[in-house]
């Protein structure tokens, strides 16, 4: 099956999840009554936790769903990793409960996440897929090496349903982007409604800051610095070209493959150019100041963070702005404040950092103009 673009915003990961509505709003959407009809919204009275609210003989009732350490719970006897779970429990047994769970109270304007990507070509067979081990932790949970007949594969194991939805969204970016130095998604596994899997192509070499510190200056010469510089900005030309923000590149967010080459990955905040999102989990040192202070992500944005990595590639995985206090670095940043060279970066690379870390949006340079750069500089040492 050839495999299409998932294009769809409003693919949820469980249609019965309704977000933060009110509890008049949820007793209204489960009228008439149905034993057994049900939905989960988020707990408006107890920010973080969750409430299950059930139709039992013409009355709705509302549990509590409480999160403690990464756990969810109503009665703090049974626990579960994630509202899946937890829903598939109750339905199973009504365990304490008015009445077990019935039927699920669809978000109207919505589609399954599962029924979506089997129709689109994307989803895989969990039979086919072995998990071996833990490569890492990432933001959404575990990255676990996986056997897919036969190819060695990266898999994202979701975690909990907090971050259910950003997991969709990340793999549903994914579905649309296909170049040699964007990390690949091969499909998605929705296992039994409560388990998710992304499985992406396997990056033996991990990601980028812990090969460059892992091998340093010793190992690793000018010709690859320039490499993966290269790579990282042909992935980001791309990215560019289809409207694409990535939001968080750094280089704990690119990974090394086999056989050396870089490609970006960690679509999570990835966006359409010019949504609007949450500014106070971003990463300071990478964010350009117009994104911090007003929102304002684009392709030039990014460009910003590229010049950070940059300045990563060629102090062999420092971490910016050393010597100078976190609460600091945006006051001195939004005053003219550039990082110095790295010891031993060629000016002409560093030129190209300054050229990214504009304060002026429009002064910085593109994406295809920073490759050209980029690949001048490499004709030239080739000569010399
Ligand atoms: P992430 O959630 O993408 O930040 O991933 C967390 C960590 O898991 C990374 O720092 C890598 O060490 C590892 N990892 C993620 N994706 C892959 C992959 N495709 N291949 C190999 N290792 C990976």
């Amino acid at each position: 099956m050839s495999h299409q673009p998932v294009l769809s915003t409003h693919v949820m990961a469980v249609r019965w999840f309704h977000g933060k509505i009110t509890r008049e709003q949820a007793e209204r959407l489960l009228y008439p009554p149905e034993t057994g009809l049900f939905l989960v919204r988020e707990s408006t009275n107890y920010p973080g936790d969750y409430t299950l609210c059930v139709s039992c003989e013409g009355k709705v009732e509302h549990y509590r769903i409480i999160y403690s350490s990464g756990k969810l719970t109503i009665d703090e006897e049974v626990y579960f990793d994630n509202l899946m779970q937890l829903v598939e429990h109750y339905t199973n047994d009504a365990d304490g409960l008015c009445t077990n769970l019935m039927k699920p109270k669809l978000m109207e304007g919505t589609v399954a996440a599962q029924d979506e990507f089997s129709r689109s070509g994307w989803a895989l067979e969990r039979k086919d897929l072995k998990l071996l081990q833990v490569l890492g932790k990432g933001e959404f949970g575990d990255v676990v090496l996986g056997d897919y007949k036969g190819s060695k594969v990266a898999v994202k194991c979701i975690k909990n349903d907090a971050t259910a939805q950003a997991f969709v969204a990340e793999a549903l970016v994914m579905t649309q982007l296909q170049h040699k130095n964007l990390v690949q998604l091969l499909g998605v596994i929705v296992e039994d409604k409560s388990s998710l899997y992304i499985v992406t192509e396997f990056m033996a070499k991990g990601s980028l800051v812990d090969y460059l510190r892992s091998r340093g200056r010793s190992v690793l010469g000018g010709e690859c610095l320039l490499k993966f510089s290269l790579d990282v900005s042909e992935g980001m030309e791309y990215l560019e070209s289809n409207n694409f923000v990535h939001r968080d590149l750094a280089a704990r967010n690119v990974l090394v493959s086999e056989d050396n080459i870089a490609k970006v990955s960690d679509f999570g905040l990835t966006k359409e150019a010019s949504a609007i999102q949450d500014t106070s989990k971003l990463p300071v040192k990478w964010t350009a100041p117009e994104a911090l202070r007003e929102k304002l992500f684009s392709t030039k944005s990014d460009v910003w963070s590229f010049g950070i990595l940059l300045w990563e590639i060629y102090s062999f995985g420092r971490v910016p702005y050393p010597r100078i206090a976190l609460k600091d670095v945006v006051p001195r940043v939004e005053k003219g404040y550039k990082m110095d060279a790295p010891d031993g970066c060629p000016p002409v690379v560093y030129d190209v950092m300054k050229q990214c870390w504009h304060l002026d949006t429009n002064q910085r340079p593109s994406f295809r103009k920073l490759r050209e750069q980029l690949e001048h500089i490499k004709a030239k040492e080739l000569f010399q």
